[in-house]
């Protein structure tokens, strides 16, 4: 960051905190995504502002290196008592919290004291990745899903209990929560969020909401928004939103799926071409890149060993590395939309959970993209029906450590991420995978669905 760039900062930062200060914002949280998938936060008075765009905020690089139960590990470039940050704010971002009033938000980037990208931050490495797609004349569109899962009363209690008893993808469920739900679409309207569904889902007490496609940064800002939005119209409604990849480890979890699309102008290159279901070329080659980088990407996207309790058979939850056209089952569902809708086409990969971080997930994905494109290749057929009972399908790594070891063995995310970054996820990772060696599904859990 050039210290003209940081003036500019600092004069727009003063007119939106007089913006903000006259409509009752007292203070801005900035936040960020650390590698176990945990957003933390420092906050300023609003009157703060232009100061934290011109010099931004100090902070520890030691949280790339936290687990998901705030202890820490170390890795060969992250750890230790040492060193700040600067983190700072998006300002293209900022937005007042509808449902926190007097408080508004925005995603930072992380740079050192002398104004340098710093290698381990997250979601300048989305940005840096999205900058290559452009490079080579691909505009990458993404959306996350949002699933998770409400609960009454005390919420480590086990088996938990729902707020609401209505089956899967019941009206009733939605007539049970019909305030909180309202509550929810009208906050995320006044943030100016774009919802596209919102939906009870398979589990009990669980609900999803999708958005609109973005472009990749944006879209993991928005996936961070619409959480801290669901939890804060939980709190006022009294219930425990739990983000976990598992509430219940017998049941089906909470995904977060990531739909994408690649764009050239405005030619969507998942329609319209020569290849499978009408895909170009281009598109499969993406596509066959992020299809045979799945068992590598799952440390990414399925970053937690209650991951892999989600992440099962016959549970919609993307668990055989194949692809298909509208398979739920396959870890890339194809998407060609109806025909009068050339923008709908688009895939979208399955096997992610919430606990991934959502700046890591866009980077990486991309970069495996590309490396598709890179080496030329196409997809294998589609597979339709059940993988699990065709029984001919490779299953993708059942445990964090098998996803760990594809993810060190991957040159094209080694590369991408660069060895700080690359290093400090395989180190949380692996203090992860020791940290509930012993413990059972159930302990694992309990532990997790309620930290992310
Ligand atoms: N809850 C399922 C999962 O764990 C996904 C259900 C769906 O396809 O929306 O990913
Ligand atoms: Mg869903």
């Amino acid at each position: 960051m050039g210290t003209g760039d940081r003036e500019q900062a600092y004069a727009r930062a003063r007119q939106e905190a007089e913006r903000l200060t006259a409509n009752g914002i007292q203070g801005i949280a900035l936040t960020w995504v650390d590698n176990a998938g945990l957003t933390r936060v420092k906050s300023v008075p609003t009157a703060r502002l232009p100061q934290a765009a011109r010099r931004g905020v100090g902070m520890s690089p030691v949280f790339d290196v936290y687990l998901v139960d705030d202890s820490m590990t170390t890795s060969r470039h992250v750890g230790g008592p040492d060193g700040d940050l600067r983190l700072l704010p998006d300002l293209e971002r900022l937005t007042p919290l509808a449902a926190q009033p007097g408080w508004a938000w925005a995603p930072v980037d992380r740079y050192d004291q002398e104004g340098r990208a710093h290698p381990v931050c997250q979601r300048l490495f989305a940005r840096r990745m999205a900058e290559r797609a452009r490079e080579r004349g691909l505009a990458v569109r993404m959306g996350f899903e949002t699933e998770w899962v409400v609960t009454t009363g005390d919420p480590d209690q086990d088996p938990p209990h729902y707020p609401t008893t209505g089956p899967a993808y019941g009206m009733a469920r939605l007539v049970d929560l019909a305030d909180y739900l309202a509550d929810l679409l009208g906050t995320l309207d006044a943030q100016h969020t774009e919802v596209h569904q919102l939906h009870p889902e398979y589990s009990p007490g669980q609900f999803e909401v999708s958005l609109a496609p973005t472009d990749p940064v944006a879209a993991a800002d928005l996936a961070v928004l619409v959480r801290e939005t669901i939890r804060a119209c939980s709190g006022r409604a009294g219930l425990n939103p739990m983000f976990g990849p598992v509430v219940d480890p017998g049941g089906v979890g909470n995904g977060a799926h990531l739909h994408l699309s690649l764009w050239q102008g405005d030619r969507n290159l998942c329609r319209d071409g020569d290849g499978p279901h009408a895909m170009t070329a281009t598109a499969e080659a993406f596509l066959a890149g992020v299809l045979r980088e799945l068992p590598a990407l799952l440390a990414i996207g399925a970053p937690s060993p209650a991951s892999y309790l989600r992440l099962e058979p016959s549970r919609w939850a993307g668990a055989y590395q194949c692809w298909g056209l509208e398979n739920r089952e396959a870890a890339v569902r194809f998407i060609t939309g109806a025909p009068d809708d050339p923008g709908a086409a688009n895939a979208e990969i399955k096997s992610f959970d919430p606990a991934a971080n959502p700046y890591l997930v866009a980077g990486a994905v991309i970069a495996a993209g590309l490396g598709g494109l890179d080496a030329g290749l196409s997809l294998p057929p589609p597979v339709s029906g059940d993988p699990a009972v065709e029984g001919r399908e490779r299953r993708l790594p059942t445990s964090l450590l098998t996803a760990l070891e594809h993810f060190e063995d991957s040159t094209v995310l080694r590369e991408a991420l660069g060895d700080p970054l690359f290093e400090s996820i395989a180190a949380v990772r692996r203090a992860e995978a020791a940290l509930f060696e012993k413990s059972s599904p159930r302990e694992i859990a309990i532990a997790t669905r309620r930290r992310y």
